[in-house]
């Protein structure tokens, strides 16, 4: 048998390991003093961007805390020999608060910052037997789903009503599915 290449799990960080949408409406309520209205009536490109610029983007990526289940998931990993990746959206300037608060949390990992996930998930599996990836933006995990990869949305506010069915709200839940 030919030599095996080293298993991954590939992680989005807001909404999926970081409490991004929490995070935001408590920080909107701590600003205004008023209560926030549904992230799903947002505008998300927009207001979502509002509320950061008046936050300090880098302040605000520095204190987010990590998703129920998240810090216990990626040290199970390390435990298991499987790599842990994280693939974002976030541009890479705000690296060093973003290092800081996953090192915070004792989940550093390499971070892929602002590419196209579909083309890094192909590249990483190039090197990597990838078992899983999670993010909670149904349109990746779609695209992803589609190239071959096993793939879970977890589930949050603007995805609840998407019909894509391998969904989890603890990245716990697919502890049994990763040998
Ligand atoms: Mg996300």
């Amino acid at each position: 048998m030919s030599k095996s290449k080293q298993s991954l799990v590939v992680l989005d960080l807001d909404d999926t390991v970081m409490e991004f949408s929490r995070h935001l409406i408590e920080t909107y309520k701590n600003m205004t003093q008023e209560d926030c209205p549904a992230l799903t009536t947002w505008n998300l490109e927009e207001d979502v961007e509002n509320v950061l610029r008046k936050a300090e983007k880098k302040e605000f990526y520095g204190t987010m805390k990590p998703t129920s289940g998240a810090v216990e998931f990626i040290k199970e990993m390390k435990i298991r020999d499987i790599e842990v990746i994280y693939l974002t959206a976030r541009p890479e300037e705000y690296d060093e608060n973003t290092s800081y608060s996953l090192c915070k949390h004792g989940i550093y990992r390499e971070i892929i910052y602002n590419k196209n996930k579909l083309k890094e998930l192909k590249r990483l599996s190039q090197q990597y037997n990838i078992l899983a990836f999670v993010d909670d933006r149904a349109y990746y995990i779609e695209e992803a789903s589609g190239a071959g990869i096993q793939s879970y949305i977890r589930t949050v506010g603007h995805n609840k009503d998407h019909k894509y069915e391998k969904r989890v709200d603890s990245l716990m839940e697919i502890l049994n599915d990763i040998y």
